[in-house]
């Protein structure tokens, strides 16, 4: 494994109390000097190290705790309210997860409260207490595994994806009734946007700096040869440690995830079947005066497209259809390129990851567009909005690519790289 000391890019300005880290994507150990602002990337695979232009660690606690104050009335009051020939109805988060539960949808109303309620809650109260402590200097154990945590839940806390599938539900319900957002609506427009801005101002660089490293990892004279990097953390370890936990995230360190490969290929090959069943099947299911029709993701395009709601069309083609199918070819390239143990385009694999990484989670608007449109559109023999058995498949489809991307150690890309070196 390499040490290198030089070729950070680039360094603007102060080069004091450099840290040695090891790059969480392709495990290059390599000393980070502490900078004021500009970036630095990671002299093998280039990726991001560190951003300090705009961010700030006191910033990101007003954000978090701002969004965290928004969070409980986007969950409690109305998000939207219709009104036509003397009916009307109202949509709240609790509600559409209700509806979801009512109709025998367990699972999908199960990952929608997660996703929509639990997880961004506990994050923001996690990366508050953290920062708070950072803050008021009351850094403790506890720390670290918190903000290992708060790190870990970043992907799967979804209010901006949430606030995606509102607007597209709004989109849909505006042209045709008088649609009417509540207060939850606008705590959860404003939740969503803080979320944004909580992650463009947070560097988690800076807060792992922040709440600091062990003694015993310290120096690179107390290091071998061949030292070990926390993938949560980014600390360095004497090899000897595999097997242990992290001493300040407390994460189970191991040179590269055991059975990381297989776990995640065979998570890729659920997706494969899961991706034609969440396409061919409806995603919903419309009632109207006892007359079902069924609306598959392609025909819901389409739907759009005839309407002239062409930038919705291209929103949910991209993110229900063209995502899931990009990550699935993407990771597979990645697990091909381990097993054939391929040196090319190791720098556009580790961006391909990132990106994979990344997206992956904005296929879930749609299914949040449901949960906002359903109880708008309950009025019994009328009219009703059911989902179809497209959308637990498109949901699974989304969280077994999340979950292949998250088991998949990215380091495995550069290890025929470093063996030849
Ligand atoms: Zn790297
Ligand atoms: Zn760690």
């Amino acid at each position: 494994m390499l040490i290198s000391d030089a070729a950070l890019a680039p360094t603007p300005s102060l080069s004091v109390a450099p840290v040695m880290i090891a790059c969480p994507d392709c495990a290059t150990v390599q000393f980070m000097p502490e900078i004021k602002r500009g970036h630095l990337s990671c002299c093998t695979c280039h990726a991001p190290l560190q951003r300090k232009t705009g961010r700030s660690l006191d910033a990101a606690l007003a954000c978090s705790l701002g969004t965290l104050a928004l969070l409980l009335p986007a969950n409690l009051c109305l998000l939207l309210r219709v009104s036509k020939a003397g009916l009307v109805a109202s949509s709240y988060l609790f509600s559409g997860v209700a509806v979801l539960w009512s109709h025998g949808w367990v699972f999908t109303a199960a990952a929608v409260a997660m996703q929509a309620v639990v997880f961004p809650l506990l994050r923001f109260s996690l990366l508050s207490a953290v920062l708070a402590s950072i803050r008021f200097g009351r850094v403790g154990p506890w720390t670290g595994p918190a903000f290992r945590w708060c790190c870990h839940l970043d992907l799967w806390a979804m209010p901006d994806v949430f606030l995606l599938g509102f607007i597209i539900g709004y989109s849909r319900l505006a042209p045709f009734v008088p649609v009417e957002i509540g207060a939850g609506g606008w705590c959860l427009i404003g939740a969503a946007l803080l979320t944004m801005l909580t992650r463009a101002s947070h560097d988690r660089r800076e807060t792992w700096r922040r709440i600091g490293q062990p003694a015993t990892t310290a120096s690179a004279e107390r290091l071998d040869a061949d030292p070990l990097g926390c993938p949560a953390c980014d600390l360095v370890l004497p090899a000897d440690a595999e097997g242990s936990r992290c001493p300040r995230c407390r994460l189970r360190i191991w040179r590269r995830r055991p059975g990381s490969l297989t776990n995640a290929f065979a998570l890729v090959i659920a997706g494969f079947a899961l991706y034609p069943i969440a396409n061919a099947y409806p995603l919903s299911v419309i009632t109207l005066a006892g007359a079902q029709t069924g609306h598959t993701l392609y025909s819901s395009v389409m739907r759009l497209v005839e309407a002239n709601l062409w930038p919705l069309a291209c929103v949910i083609f991209t993110t229900s259809i063209g995502i899931p199918l990009a990550k699935l070819v993407g990771l597979c390239w990645l697990f091909l390129s381990v097993r054939m143990k391929s040196r090319r385009h190791l720098v556009a694999k580790t961006r391909t990851f990132r990106l994979i990484d990344e997206i992956g989670r904005w296929s879930n608007a749609d299914i949040f567009t449901l949960v906002v449109y359903m109880p708008l559109v309950q009025f019994g023999q009328l009219a009703t909005v059911n989902l179809g058995q497209g959308a637990p498949a498109l949901q699974a489809l989304v969280i077994v690519t999340m979950l292949a991307s998250g088991l998949f150690d990215q380091r495995l890309v550069w290890d025929p790289a470093r063996r030849l070196a």
